[in-house]
């Protein structure tokens, strides 16, 4: 195999960062090797220029598309190709789905060492409109393998939070949009279709008043410049909506003039500034201030209702995130007397929703502040039979466990996308509840986890995933292990 050369190749699978990936059998070495395509789809024929050549695989570009996959769909944004944001826009949405699906299978089989993984999968849910909806129904090789969770935009306009770099383009216009795959240039076109279409002129609004006001946007290589970040938050339930401009410096100048402009655009609730002088890749700063309106915006998650500020985490697909929750409810199938254990909180968005059901819902979540909107969420919602702790859950739940003797009906978690901890899994063991529900955004270390879990004790009863993040590669699962 050599750089810049062209060779044909049929795409196979998909990588972790939603490239397509083939073979080439190379005759110098005599191996076959995998060959990372961005751009490409399974099914794939394609003519792939090889751009670097790292001896047991190498990354091509795709140059021409000889036989396009029957999955194959155009793009629906203009800038998908270049955006480092949407990995499978070209992929058609129920061969993302049967992909996604398939993913978590293989990784609860080959890390996991379950047999028959799909035996215990519910169909994957993804977003689709009332039409497509209607339409998946019809097509007989995906009955019973998707589950379709009907909503006004099906798979597009899905996210409630958009974070815009702020920059200028070649010639030194102003402009805010997404990276471009791999770099720090900015794709210069403010319509995104997997945000909330008001992020637009929202965007126009603050580069109007950036412009009108000789107002800077930031330059990382020099560290020079005042607006780093446009983030956006929209509340989709209650149509509340945030912005905040991320500055390198203390203060915005003439920010009356901004919120001129962005009071006029319907539903806004929340403008103001965040802090943050640092040379870093880090997005927010520590410290905000409110410019106008309140320091937080609301929204539902089933009938619960969160206050998010802009630092505060919140689920970023609101109406699949209730699906999930609503199945992790389920798994938990709690009858109003339990003990029920929330680990990896955050902002207690499970811990609430499960506490209406049981008898007391304890939470522990690492960053403190988290715990505090956990509280502050308690409260808004008259919820009283919930406790939360600040601390790791490998620390909280063996100390609470060992000193204060409590114990678990349930135990959930939800953890980032390094897993559990051993000591927590272990500690899980031990207490023995009859239910263990697990919320993961990582199958590898989900499978294994679960292989820890099925070798002390437990056993998988089923599994569902849900497609958060629509056109991109990552999927979240729920599975439910009982005591055996
Ligand atoms: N269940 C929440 C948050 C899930 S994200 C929700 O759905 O909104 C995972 C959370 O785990 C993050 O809030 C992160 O801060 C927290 N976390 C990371 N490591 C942790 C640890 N060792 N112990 C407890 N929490 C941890």
């Amino acid at each position: 195999m050599k750089k810049n050369e062209i060779y044909e190749i049929t795409i196979e699978d998909i990588g972790n960062d939603g490239e397509g990936i083939g073979h080439i059998d190379d005759a110098a070495s005599g191996k076959r090797l995998a060959v990372f395509v961005k751009d490409a789809v399974p099914g794939d024929v394609a003519k792939v220029k090889i751009i670097k050549d790292k001896k047991n695989y190498a990354y091509g570009r795709l140059e021409e598309i000889i036989s396009p996959s029957k999955d194959r769909v155009e793009p629906r944004c203009k800038s998908a190709r270049a955006c480092g944001g949407c990995t499978l826009q070209q992929y058609s949405y129920e061969a993302q789905l049967m992909y996604k699906q398939q993913k978590v299978a293989n990784c609860l089989e080959r890390i996991g060492g379950i047999e028959d993984a799909m035996s215990y999968m519910e169909p994957i849910t993804g977003m689709f409109t009332d039409e497509e909806a209607q339409a998946l129904e019809a097509k007989s090789e995906f009955a019973g393998r998707i589950r379709a969770n009907v909503c006004e935009k099906g798979h597009w306009n899905y996210r409630n939070k958009a974070q815009f770099p702020v920059g200028y383009d070649r010639d030194g216009r102003l402009v805010a949009g997404f990276y471009a795959g791999r770099t720090h240039s900015i794709i210069p076109g403010i319509s995104c279709d997997i945000q909330a279409e008001v992020c637009e002129p929202i965007l126009e609004a603050v580069l109007a008043y950036m412009e009108g006001n000789g107002i800077t946007a930031y330059d990382e290589v020099c560290h020079k410049g005042l607006v780093r970040h446009i983030l956006i938050r929209v509340g989709f339930v209650t149509g509340q909506i945030m912005v905040c401009l991320v500055i390198n410096g203390d203060k915005l100048k003439y920010s009356d003039k901004l919120v001129d402009v962005l009071t006029g655009i319907e539903g806004m609730t929340s403008v103001s500034i965040n802090i943050n002088k640092e040379r870093t890749n880090r997005i927010l700063g520590d410290s905000c201030k409110t410019l106008w309106g309140k320091a937080y915006i609301e929204d539902y998650i089933g009938d619960v209702k969160y206050q998010i500020s802009p630092m505060s985490f919140y689920q970023v697909n609101p109406v699949q995130t209730a699906k999930l929750y609503g199945k992790a409810l389920e798994y938990a199938d709690l009858s109003g007397g339990e003990n029920v254990w929330d680990l990896y909180c955050g902002i207690g968005t499970i811990s609430l929703f499960l506490a209406k059901k049981a008898g007391k819902v304890y939470g522990v979540e690492i960053v403190p502040q988290a715990i505090d909107d956990a509280k502050q969420n308690a409260t808004i919602n008259g919820i009283n039979n919930v406790e939360f702790f600040v601390g790791k859950a490998e620390e909280v739940l063996p100390r609470e466990y060992k000193e204060n003797g409590v114990y678990a009906d349930v135990i959930v978690v939800d953890p980032p996308r390094k897993g559990c901890d051993e000591v927590l899994l272990d500690t899980v063991v031990t207490m023995a509840p009859k239910k263990f529900v697990y919320v993961s955004c990582d199958p590898a270390t989900l499978a294994r986890d679960l292989k820890y879990m099925l070798a002390h004790g437990y056993k998988l009863e089923k599994v569902a995933c849900y497609d958060q993040f629509c056109h991109g590669g990552h999927i979240e699962t729920v599975c439910l292990l009982s005591c055996k």
